[in-house]
């Protein structure tokens, strides 16, 4: 894939790719790595009667070529696979960035350091458990804002976190040990379908919004007021307070659009020359304007993702933190939830950077009050099915936002590195459901998504500094499902139908055309029939219809899956996030969200915890237990 041109080295010769790919792999759970095992085996036999791996290099290159202009829907995703892994190990080597000119470091615009954040105390898990009013599984989004809440009402709280604690004096440098210390299934989690749709969530103290790209968005009042009105949710329309106070508290401001960096500025400019109402996004990293590596931790944490700012709260309240702490069932006597019970890596230090539970011991943590779960939308139903809680409903309405990147060729220097990453939004096509967003992608993760195979695709990542990117995200009506497989692993299923189809490659065609406003010379749709787009091309591109599984998609935004509503039949938990059929049994996280929200989620969930958590905190029935 990757055979060395214009002081570009050779894979393999002159840099180790197999070896970086194999090591990342080998830290998989079983159940993923079988999944890319048996996708690598199909792999290797396509050129039936000969095997890829043994095929001369011209011929390899021949193949994949082939491969790409194929109109078999299998032949893409294959080839999708074997690039995202190949950019993956090829594009971290010092030597390929430096060649590419790729320098990356995080920066405030007056050169200062954020202020340190606060303590998270011991998070060590000693014993076989710990007694508490509230505990939380989950310490993202919902786990630590309702930690914060719950613990400054002088309620007694644990939180209990699969991941381990990592900020700027340890994210791993290196792109492929960041995504194993961070995500769940090492950024591989995936929901079966037609595409196939690639859905990562953060797996470490502070769950996604360590990874995330800062952008805060509050739920659209008309949506807020539908939830009231369809599911029954009398709070839903009055969430202003907590919207206000979680902005103050994470320092929300839009991005300065002189600093934005010219990713987004190009989209900026796009935007306003059609006419397109939008504007700079508003992000929790005060006045950062460098580098486009949210993905792998904000190496200055400029970021207030919830490890630097709900949960030192929390912890400053009296909360207790406890890392590597993978729950497995919720405890339940008389009807009513007790707790959890976890397992816990082993006592003494970690040979391995990466939690893998193999030494593990048990864990019980009882909960007098409360009992809430925040392990996210793959996360909470994961543990309402194992339990047997939380009724029919449970694990299905899952919506994800699918989202497309529009990639786009200038003729100028673009070098999105040099900017915020997540800088400018257009909401012009709201009506049909669409956020358009300049997002820019690092090349680890961006490289795959150029268009090119061998010498080809080298040629585009020469030219990454050249590459402006668009994310179009859909509020989506199509739905998927999170169950369990036999062997207890969770399993996400989404079908996109043929109308979402249709409104993505809307907006595909709405990025290309801003793109091209901007300046752009070529537009990558990620549309394997439709190649590249030039202006002279798109009219043909949109009277195109294009099949769900033509599409290549990625989802960053999973939730519905623990639905709140009025109606039991339709939800999992009732208006007050309390899951039905079992009292003492809460929810505070995008699981609850009745629909799709529209706008990245981060906002939403904290405003939900955190209404969810004060009710709870002032419950008459609590009263005995709150500032004893
Ligand atoms: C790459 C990326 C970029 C994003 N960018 C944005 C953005 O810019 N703005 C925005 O609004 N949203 C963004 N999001 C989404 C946003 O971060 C999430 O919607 C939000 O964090 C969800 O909050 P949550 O509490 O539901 O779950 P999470 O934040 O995912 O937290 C769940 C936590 O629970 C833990 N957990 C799960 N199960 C267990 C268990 N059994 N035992 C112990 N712990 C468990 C997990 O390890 C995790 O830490 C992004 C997401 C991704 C993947
Ligand atoms: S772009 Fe992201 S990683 Fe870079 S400084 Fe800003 S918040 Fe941090």
């Amino acid at each position: 894939m990757a055979p060395g041109i214009d002081g570009l080295p050779a894979a393999e010769c002159e840099v180790d790719v197999s070896g970086r790919v194999a090591d990342f792999l080998g830290s998989l759970p079983p159940r993923v790595l079988g999944r890319i095992r048996l996708g690598l085996r199909v792999f290797e036999l396509l050129p039936f009667p000969w095997r890829f791996s043994r095929l001369d290099l011209a011929t390899r290159e021949d193949f994949l070529r082939r491969m790409e202009r194929s109109r078999l829907g299998v032949y893409h995703e294959l080839l999708l696979m074997g690039k995202v892994f190949t950019t993956l190990g090829y594009a971290i080597d010092t030597g390929v960035a430096g060649r590419i000119g790729v320098e990356t470091s995080c920066r405030l615009a007056d050169g200062s350091l954020p202020e340190p954040a606060g303590s998270l105390g011991d998070t060590q898990p000693r014993g076989e458990g710990e007694e508490c009013d509230v505990v939380i599984v989950g310490s993202g989004a919902g786990g630590a804002v309702a930690a914060a809440t719950l613990a400054e009402a002088g309620l007694d709280v644990i939180v209990l976190e699969a991941g381990e604690s990592h900020d700027r004096e340890n994210y791993p440098s290196d792109p492929l040990e960041a995504i194993t210390a961070l995500y769940r299934d090492s950024g591989l989690t995936i929901a079966a379908g037609r595409p196939p749709i690639p859905i990562p969530v953060g797996r470490t103290v502070g769950g996604t919004t360590v990874i995330n790209s800062g952008t805060c968005f509050r739920a659209p009042a008309p949506l807020l007021e539908e939830w009231r009105q369809r599911f029954g949710i009398g709070w839903t329309n009055e969430l202003g307070a907590e919207f206000a106070a979680a902005e103050d508290f994470l320092r929300v401001k839009p991005v300065d659009t002189e600093r934005m960096g010219r990713n987004g500025q190009l989209a900026m400019e796009g935007a306003a020359a059609l006419g397109a109402s939008g504007g700079p996004i508003a992000r929790n990293a005060g006045d950062c304007v460098q580098c486009s590596s949210c993905p792998f931790g904000c190496e200055i944490d400029a970021k207030r993702g919830m490890h630097v700012s709900y949960l030192p709260r929390a912890v400053a309240a009296g909360a207790r933190l406890r890392t590597g702490v993978n729950v497995r069932q919720i405890l339940t006597e008389n009807g009513r939830a007790t707790g959890v019970s976890a397992i816990t890596l082993a006592d003494g230090p970690q040979t391995s950077i990466y939690p893998t539970f193999e030494a593990r011991r048990p864990f019980v943590v009882r909960g007098r009050v409360a009992t809430i779960v925040a392990g996210g939308a793959l996360g909470t139903p994961e543990l309402l099915l194992r339990a047997g809680l939380g009724g029919r409903q449970v694990g299905r309405n899952l919506h994800i936002h699918p989202a497309c990147w529009v990639g786009a060729r200038y003729a100028e220097e673009v070098r999105g590195w040099d900017g915020v990453m997540q800088s400018y939004y257009v909401d012009e096509w709201e009506r049909e459901r669409l956020l358009l967003e300049a997002t820019f992608t690092p090349l680890a993760f961006g490289g795959a998504w150029l268009p090119g195979t061998g010498r080809e695709h080298q040629r585009s990542m020469l030219d990454f500094g050249q590459i402006g990117s668009i994310g179009v995200h859909l509020s989506d009506a199509s739905s998927g499902r999170v169950s369990l497989a036999g062997d207890g692993s969770l399993k996400a299923r989404y079908k996109l139908t043929r109308a979402d189809a249709d409104r993505l490659t809307f907006g595909i065609a709405r990025a290309a055309e801003i793109h091209f406003a901007a300046g752009a010379t070529e537009v990558y749709p990620n549309i394997a029939r439709a190649g590249k787009l030039t202006p002279e091309r798109l009219p043909e591109f949109e009277a195109t219809s294009f099949k769900p599984s033509e599409l290549r998609l990625e989802a960053f935004h999973p939730m519905g899956t623990a639905r709140i509503s009025a109606d039991e039949t339709e939800g999992v938990c009732g208006p007050d996030g309390s899951v039905n059929g079992v009292d003492n049994l809460y929810v505070a996280d995008a699981s609850l969200f009745p629909t799709s929200v529209g706008v990245n989620p981060m906002m939403t969930v904290i405003a939900f915890a955190s209404r969810i958590a004060s009710d709870l905190a002032l419950s008459p029935s609590r009263g005995d237990l709150r500032r004893r």
